[in-house]
């Protein structure tokens, strides 16, 4: 590798990589422009869903085996290392079934078999086809993360080193580094999952640590659009999100990002491209803002609940919002989006989980004069970019009539609604918002 050029940290997702003449054309096309290139993978299509189907019925035994010969299948010609892998899958299934489950720690090295598995049998298809691989356990390469198995969060002061060194000398062995996403190695040393979907942070992460010039997530079916297209048929591409933009649309219901996805690439300053593995041609650029834009999303989240606390006289004792959410975190419970007045609290809180908050919050308002109202089912309606509060004027009136409550920043609002009057209140926000509008 020549020392001045960056590299290029390339992801492919689950269903992606059941496309594997694609991934070697893209591997090879990058390679061709002279870029040093990264691959990170997620599992197969289906593993890990039937990863966590085993560790949801710890005594099915049955389908154990069934969920064990479905995940062989889907990785035909694999190295030896690659079936010691499954060996080791079936060993550590064994002792979900001895131990009737799994604790954390256990569940995330169940839930780790499908990435190491496809880095073995992707490797092996690139060298096959003369692209010379190494696969790479992201644990033993040195990514480490927190001790919040399940949802880690990845340390890239902490996992710098290890991953420098380890990568950046495969590369210069003009070599390709194809490294397990979703996981990495906790503080104590265990292996920490980092949620659903989350190779896409992995590659991230990887990629600020790198330097890489652009982190390209490639995705099956996936673009990035103005509207969940379930809803809006004629929901248009979108080219270019600032950071900000995508953090907003992966909070508020389009599952197209992880999460934690776009924070290291802030945080390095690189830019994430996602590109559709159909269509190399639609891509969408998450990068620094470039100023309000015009851009638009409407996104849709329902049913939430909504919790109300009202305070008569508006005599709210200070820290009363604080109180509230520590104690619904303590009780795991996502606040979703808040709405405030000094005489009434808002909580919208994920689906189902109305009930349970009612019971925690009441301790803290048995003895003042606040009264807790709800659970009500919601939707979120939500429109997204950068100075979307200019458009205020053209919110059509029907869903400011509806609204239980609404929340802004510079670049969403949000609106509660009732469930009936989600999906056409995304459609009339479409309207309104995207549909002629002058970008
Ligand atoms: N394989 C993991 C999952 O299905 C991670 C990922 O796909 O990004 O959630
Ligand atoms: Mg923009």
């Amino acid at each position: 590798m020549r020392r001045h050029v960056r590299p290029y940290v390339v992801k492919f997702g689950g269903a992606s990589v059941a496309e594997p003449d694609r991934i070697v054309a893209r591997t090879r096309a990058l390679r061709a422009l002279g870029l040093p290139t990264v691959v990170v993978a997620s599992a197969r299509g289906g593993v890990t869903d039937r990863l966590k189907s085993v560790l949801e019925a710890p005594h099915d035994t049955v389908g154990h085996r069934r969920a064990l010969a479905g995940i062989a299948r889907r990785h035909p010609g694999l190295p030896a290392a690659g079936r010691r892998h499954l060996e080791r899958l079936a060993r550590l299934v064994s002792a979900v079934e001895d131990r009737g489950g799994a604790d954390p720690p256990l569940a995330d090295r169940v839930l780790s078999q499908g990435e190491r598995l496809a880095v073995d049998w992707l490797t092996r298809l690139l060298d096959e086809q003369g692209i010379p691989a190494v696969a790479v356990e992201a644990d033993r390469l040195g990514l480490i993360t927190d001790d919040h198995y399940g949802r880690a969060t990845v340390l890239l002061d902490r996992s710098r080193p290890a991953v420098r060194a380890g990568l950046l000398g495969i590369l210069r062995q003009g070599r390709v580094p194809v490294v397990t996403g979703y996981f990495g190695r906790s503080l104590e040393g265990h292996v920490a999952t980092l949620g659903r979907g989350g190779s896409d942070y992995s590659a991230t992460a990887i990629g600020a640590i790198l330097g890489a010039r652009r982190v390209e997530l490639i995705k099956r079916d996936v673009s990035v659009l103005s509207a969940d297209p379930r809803l809006v048929a004629h929901a248009l591409p979108i080219a270019r999100l600032s950071y900000e933009e995508a953090e907003e649309l992966a909070q508020f219901g389009a599952k197209v990002l992880h999460p934690l996805t776009v924070e290291p690439a802030r945080l390095a300053g690189l830019e994430i491209v996602v590109r559709s593995l159909e269509d190399p041609n639609v891509a969408t650029v998450i990068g620094p803002p470039r100023g309000p834009d015009g851009m638009r999303a409407v996104t849709l989240l329902s049913p939430l609940s909504l919790v109300r606390i009202r305070v008569p006289g508006g005599r709210q004792r200070p820290g009363v919002v604080a109180d509230a959410s520590e104690r619904l975190s303590e009780h795991g419970i996502n606040i979703v989006t808040l709405f405030t007045s000094s005489t009434c609290l808002s909580l919208v809180l994920e689906r189902g989980r109305g009930r349970r908050a009612r019971e925690v919050l009441d301790p803290l308002f048995r003895s003042g004069p606040a009264v807790l109202e709800g659970p009500l089912p919601i939707a979120l309606v939500t429109a997204i970019g950068d100075g979307v509060l200019d458009d205020l004027g053209r919110i059509p009136a029907t869903i400011l009539a509806q609204g239980e409550g609404l929340s802004a920043t510079p670049r969403s609002i949000s609106f509660a609604l009732p469930v009936p009057g989600g999906a056409p209140a995304v459609r009339a926000l479409h309207r309104a918002l995207v549909e002629g509008h002058d970008r």
